[in-house]
């Protein structure tokens, strides 16, 4: 049986009523483009004010806070290695960005989030490679977490979604 709490959709994250979206950040949490951006203007200005608190964070590592004007109650922010060919940590990093998020949401009660696709925007992950270490580091700790209610993986794009659905498939033979 294939984990019924995961879900991919093709979609734009700012919309949705989860506790929490991830925010693909960069290590100053003080906002860029991509989903950060979009993340940040959906929010309104109290969530930057928020993230000058933070002090930033580290790659691999994830901070949460308040979700102001979104329709989710929390941002959970994290940051992803930038794509340097494969040689430089890249891979463990990025698993490490999902396990942290998911960490700080079971830490903080809550039950259902929705991930970008981190770091495959413009810090150049390959999205096959991305999608496969997403779902891999999520059904895992989907396993040992039965509070968690829902995982999203939201795609911004057709081609990515169609990415991640392959994906699934290839590191969950249950599907
Ligand atoms: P990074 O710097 O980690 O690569 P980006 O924001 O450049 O972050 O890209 C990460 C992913 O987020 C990309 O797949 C991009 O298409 C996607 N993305 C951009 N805007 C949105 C949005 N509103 N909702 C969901 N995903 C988005």
């Amino acid at each position: 049986m294939p984990d019924p709490r995961l879900h991919i959709i093709q979609g734009d994250i700012t919309t949705l009523a989860v506790d929490a979206i991830v925010n693909a950040a960069n290590p100053s949490l003080l906002g860029g483009g991509g989903v950060d951006g979009a993340i940040h203007r959906a929010a309104g200005p109290q969530l930057l004010a928020e993230c000058r608190t933070l002090g930033g964070c580290a790659v691999g590592e994830a901070k949460i806070t308040r979700g102001y004007d979104l329709p989710a109650r929390h941002v959970i922010h994290t940051v992803g290695p930038i794509w340097r060919g494969g040689s430089q940590g890249e891979v463990e990093a990025l698993a490490r960005c999902y396990r942290s998020v998911l960490a700080l949401a079971t830490e903080h009660g809550l039950r259902t989030l929705a991930f970008p696709s981190i770091s495959t925007g413009a810090y150049g992950f390959p999205i096959r490679r991305a999608a496969r270490i997403a779902l891999r580091t999520i059904l895992a700790y989907l396993d040992y977490h039965p509070n968690l209610e829902q995982v999203i993986c939201v795609c911004f794009t057709r081609a990515d979604w169609e990415e991640y659905m392959a994906a699934r498939a290839f590191v969950d033979p249950r599907v």
